[in-house]
């Protein structure tokens, strides 16, 4: 994965998470990874801690909750890894 640099400005350090947003729902989110679609923003670990959301809206940082769910059940016998080899 290309490694992203954090959205603020002069800040150089590279993203290690990722802000998603919904105006309507005044809601944000913080991920482990980037979404594969939609407006998102990188930080980094220090900007992603000192994050503040606008007055109104809510937080949920779903760092860690993630990272432990596959996106898909692993059936017996087959390993992914292989596949990547071909
Ligand atoms: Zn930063």
């Amino acid at each position: 994965m290309v490694a992203i640099s954090c959205a603020r400005p002069g800040c150089p350090n590279r993203a290690v998470a990722w802000l998603t947003y919904d105006y309507g729902a005044r809601q944000v989110w913080l991920h482990d990874r980037p979404e594969p679609a939609g407006d998102q923003w990188g930080l980094c670990q220090g900007h992603a801690g000192r994050l503040r959301v606008p007055k109104g809206w809510s937080e949920l940082d779903r760092r860690g909750a993630e990272s432990d769910t596959p996106a898909a059940p692993v059936r017996p016998g087959s390993n992914p890894a292989t596949k990547l080899a071909g």
